[in-house]
């Protein structure tokens, strides 16, 4: 592909490279059944689009000033904004090749896909509930809100495309392609029938008349307009969700390459390979749980419903760096909002109030319950917390104004907020409260309790190539096991483990660098609790070691993270100390 300069022969080599991927032999003319099963699989095609668009010698030097404009800027997660004046980004809709269309039909159907956008970046989508029962599957993960607002411009638009003040910036069969210089400091949806995938946007955008193209057939929710009408199971909205994800500096949540790479957003799990479909939870790959909720994923539209914290803090860090042009064009081509570089915006202002009397209970060395006084007007509240030191928010959404938060650490100083959620919106956060849990009876690690957890090692064809051993934070190996004898061929070994209070290590590690799954064989590592709880489960697809790090205190384990590795010669050396024993 890289001889080819031309977008068109570009787009046609995005639909081989997904054919490859997807391990569909059969050419795109093929029979009708071929043409159905591929578009089951959802396609997005922003990582070839980048691949064009890196060829052209100016397109290289606009994207180094970008990636420099956002180093300069970004902050961390930490010191995020709360979100009380949401940056404006005007956005206008371009459809394209459209049939017989009816203007009133397409105007109401960009609305719709705008309403959709902003629920979806703000994580006020109703199915974010279906996160917050999900959430234990995936500790240090919390929903993002980014403090971004998508309104479709609505004056001062430019000439030649017949739009009056107070008409919506929706333009019907006026453009072509995906960039319209035209429509400089906007956010582009291009929507165009019949382009192979479901979308593709570049990494990272200008605002310099670039944006997003969207297929006819996954745009906005609901009936459609004629050709433009969004099929099952990309009809709720969320492709152009996860190409504007893109478009904010996103890439796929198994960024395109394996367990070894990562998306550059801290916490979201590094995965193997995206998912199709509607996948259950939880599905693990590379030692942690899948993310397949995630926008940045492959799933269905139903299937998929919120950014993490770190990816909602990527995309505000990219619009503050490179497109100030974007959001300082609201107050100018949005009239009754919009504000000046990004002010108040088409919203309502928010009507219920902070929370106040916010009080911690603490009630055991893991437990505090949290209270504060009811809004009038509260829909729910939002508690964020996590232990002073470390970098990630946990979240727990409640209706009443209490809740219990659990699985914390012993005698740990702990920071928390609240914030309510009313019919306008959310509130920002309370102020930064903290509290401390109870140390654990004794004081200090001499009265630790001794916690119990099962270790499950399935072996593959080569049990002899198998050790273990579990290490605690001060470098001792606290219990091994292995190598094991041919008998042991596909056998499962389990493992009761007691082990006091604190930090550990588990190394499962392969002499022969070929992993414990899956070409010959389908091992697995799963660590539970003593109440059966698992809390970590790797599938044995690693090469010369997989690491699980978890801590457990009061007979609660909690997944830390992890690794693996078939490329560490470091760590190969390990191997061969852990398989002296
Ligand atoms: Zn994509």
């Amino acid at each position: 592909m890289k001889n080819f300069l031309n977008l068109v022969i570009g787009i046609m080599s995005i639909m081989l490279i997904f054919s490859c991927n997807q391990d569909l032999d059969l050419p795109v003319e093929d029979t009708k059944a071929s043409v159905e099963q591929e578009q089951d699989l959802r396609t997005c095609g922003h990582a070839a689009h980048m691949d064009v668009l890196m060829q052209n010698e100016d397109y290289r030097v606009l994207r180094q000033e970008l990636m420099l404009n956002l180093k300069e800027e970004a902050v961390d997660v930490e010191s995020r904004a709360l979100c009380s004046d949401p940056v404006v980004l005007p956005v206008a809709v371009h459809y394209q090749g459209v049939t017989s269309p009816n203007a009133t039909c397409l105007i109401a159907l960009a609305q719709s896909q705008i309403d959709i956008l902003n629920q979806d970046f703000q994580g006020t989508n109703t199915d974010i509930s279906t996160w917050n029962s999900n959430a234990s599957y995936f500790p240090g993960v919390s929903n993002g809100e980014t403090c971004i607002e998508f309104v479709l411009a609505n004056t001062n638009h430019p000439s030649g495309y017949g739009l009056s003040n107070g008409d919506l910036a929706v333009t019907i069969n006026q453009t072509t392609g995906d960039q319209d210089s035209d429509w400089s400091g906007y956010i582009n949806f291009f929507v165009q029938p019949n382009t192979g995938l479901l979308g593709y946007s570049p990494l990272g955008g200008a605002g310099n008349g670039d944006g997003v193209v969207i297929d006819a057939n996954a745009f906005g929710s609901g009936n459609g307009c004629g050709s433009v009408s969004p099929n099952s199971p990309y009809n709720l909205g969320r492709t152009l969700t996860h190409e504007l994800g893109h478009y904010l500096n996103l890439d796929h949540i198994w960024a395109d390459a394996g367990c070894n790479n990562s998306d550059l957003v801290s916490d979201t799990p590094n995965q193997n390979n995206e998912n199709y479909g509607c996948p259950s939870i939880p599905q693990s790959s590379c030692g942690t749980n899948d993310l397949s909720m995630n926008y940045m994923d492959y799933v269905n539209d139903a299937c998929m419903y919120m950014f993490t914290n770190g990816q909602s803090n990527r995309m505000e860090n990219w619009v503050n760096a490179n497109l100030t042009n974007v959001s300082s064009n609201a107050s100018t081509v949005i009239s009754g909002g919009g504000g000046s570089g990004g002010g108040s915006g088409g919203g309502t202002p928010v009507t219920c109030g902070i929370p106040t009397q916010i009080n911690a209970t603490v009630t055991g060395t893991s437990t505090t319950t949290v209270s504060w006084g009811a809004e009038s007007g509260a829909i729910k509240y939002r508690v964020r917390y996590r232990k002073v030191g470390t970098t990630t928010w946990s979240l727990k959404t409640v209706a009443t104004p209490s809740v219990a938060l659990t699985g914390l650490q012993s005698g740990s100083k702990y920071q928390y907020r609240v914030r309510t959620r009313c019919a306008s919106g959310w509130t920002p956060y309370s102020p930064l409260k903290t509290f401390t849990t109870q140390a654990n009876p004794g004081g200090g690690s001499g009265g630790s309790s001794t916690n119990t957890i099962k270790l499950r090692l399935k072996l593959d064809d080569y049990p002899e190539e198998t050790t273990w051993e579990l290490v605690d934070d001060s470098g001792d190996v606290v219990d091994f096991g292995g190598p094991y004898p041919v008998s042991k061929a596909n056998k499962l070994i389990s493992k009761t483990l007691s082990i006091p209070d604190g930090d550990y290590t588990l190394y499962v590690d392969d002499s022969y660098g070929d992993g414990i799954c899956c070409q010959y064989g389908n091992g697995y590592i799963k660590l539970r609790d003593v109440n059966n709880v698992l809390f970590a489960n790797h599938n044995g697809n690693f090469g010369t070691y997989a690491e699980i790090d978890f801590e457990v205190y009061d007979n609660v384990a909690e997944f830390g993270g992890g690794s693996s590795d078939d490329a560490a010669p470091s760590l190969v050396q390990k191997t061969r100390v852990v398989g002296s024993f």
